[in-house]
């Protein structure tokens, strides 16, 4: 794995030469997804520990759901013939024949012109075909005064009337939301099939990287990628694989990423991927003589986002600047960690958005900007670009996408916005 002799810079040079050019993000992202499994590897984790992760089968109602005629509101169970003739001043009386509470049995059919108390949650007796709510009515004990009359079915819950069994409730590759787990509980699920998590690797290199909890030497600086990756990494729906941060040397980035490969699926890196003297990941790649995916995609920051397969697993190589890097992972790493992680709808959604701010520079080239969408429009999240600003992108939930060629953008402006939070 060692390199002799040569000098690195050419080789670096050499590599850049193989005839690869950036290409567009769609194409780049179509590269990545075309060589990302599908995963098979399940596990059945509790209800609760389902939040967030991917459904592994279709799931269909057990039972009908409510599982019986009941009342929605505390009234009166009784036949609206009943109640046909009723008025304020000409009342229908009712016997008050029962009580029913949530929780109750269901009873006898209801005898013409009695009713039975009722309270929400409680079971309607065969033959009552409305309730009527206490607050309608006098509220007596043994006999009711009904001044009102209600239409059949009124305030009336039917058995299977928000779920029946055996509809679908929840499918294959659908991400699992607090909705999917009240239902699923409602119908007597424990726990639910899920996809494993894809294990990702997360390697920040840079000479100038420490780690914190410990005084910063002159020069160096803090390295926020490696926990704002391994956090996306989390959100993305993978787990994250750390391995201790590399200086900026080749053989040793090869080393570590060829043992950082065996433990994960994927694999991001941060740092490098320029053409700096010491940007040396497209060297890496020739080094582990792995496949270039590609290097470079038309977009601003982060451009020279670089790409490699290596034992079929792919590896990302992001910018180091943690504002590109975030950007670079939340378009390009984000689908693959979604595909890995069984997820049928791996690419984020677009929408139409009118700029609450203006944005004074023009674009030459496809430029990513964080936002947030606000107020039914949307505001950039500076009114410059640093590449490197991380402290611009809290708060923001979405991506702005402008066209290259777009001049400095007004307030009323129309613009893509990639939904990103
Ligand atoms: P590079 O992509 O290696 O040229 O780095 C670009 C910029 O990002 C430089 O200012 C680096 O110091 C900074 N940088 C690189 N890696 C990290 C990291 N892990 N955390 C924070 N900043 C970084
Ligand atoms: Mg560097």
């Amino acid at each position: 794995m060692r390199l002799k002799s040569v000098d690195r810079r050419i080789q670096v040079c050499e590599y850049e030469c193989m005839g690869q050019t950036s290409i567009p993000l769609e194409s780049a992202v179509e590269r990545l997804l075309e060589r990302t499994p599908v995963p098979n590897e399940h596990e059945t984790v509790s209800l609760l520990d389902a939040l967030g992760r991917i459904s592994y089968m279709n799931l269909k109602a057990l039972t009908d759901a409510p599982p019986f005629d009941n009342s929605p509101v505390d009234g009166f169970a009784v036949c609206h013939t009943d109640l046909s003739e009723a008025s304020a001043d000409s009342p229908a009386v009712l016997r008050v024949a029962e009580t029913l509470y949530a929780g109750d049995g269901p009873i006898g059919s209801l005898v013409p012109g009695t009713c039975v108390r009722v309270m929400t949650g409680a079971p309607i007796p065969p033959g009552a075909t409305c309730v009527v709510r206490y607050e309608d009515t006098d509220n007596g004990k043994a006999y009711v005064k009904i001044p009102v009359s209600l239409k059949k079915h009124q305030n009336y819950r039917f058995q299977g009337e928000d779920i029946r069994k055996d509809h679908g409730i929840l499918c294959k590759g659908e991400s699992i939301t607090p909705a999917h787990i009240g239902v699923l509980a409602g119908q007597g699920y424990t726990d639910a099939p899920v996809f494993k998590r894809p294990r990702v690797g997360v390697l920040s290199t840079g000479s100038e990287l420490m780690s914190g909890n410990q005084p910063l030497k002159p020069g160096k600086i803090y390295d926020s990628n490696r926990y704002m990756l391994g956090a996306k990494v989390r959100t993305s729906g993978g787990e994250p694989v750390f391995c201790p941060n590399v200086a900026d040397d080749p053989e040793t980035i090869a080393e570590a990423l060829t043992a950082l490969l065996k433990l994960c699926d994927f694999a991001v890196t941060t740092g490098g991927v320029s053409v700096g003297d010491r940007d040396y990941m497209p060297l890496v790649g020739k080094i582990l003589e792995a496949e270039p995916v590609f290097r470079g995609v038309q977009m601003k920051p982060g451009g020279w986002i670089t790409a490699f397969r290596l034992d079929s697993k792919l590896i990302l190589c992001l910018s180091g600047n943690p504002g590109a890097a975030s950007i670079n992972f939340d378009l390009l790493a984000r689908p693959v960690i979604r595909r890995l992680a069984g997820c049928l709808q791996v690419l984020p959604r677009r929408i139409r958005c009118v700029l609450q701010k203006p944005f004074p520079k023009a674009s030459e080239s496809r430029r990513f900007l964080y936002a947030r969408l606000e107020d039914g429009g949307v505001i950039p999240s500076s009114t410059g670009f640093v590449s490197g600003s991380l402290g611009a992108v809290i708060g923001c939930n979405g991506i702005l996408d402008i066209p290259a060629g777009t001049p400095p953008l007004s307030a009323g402006d129309e613009a893509d916005v990639i939904l990103a939070d």
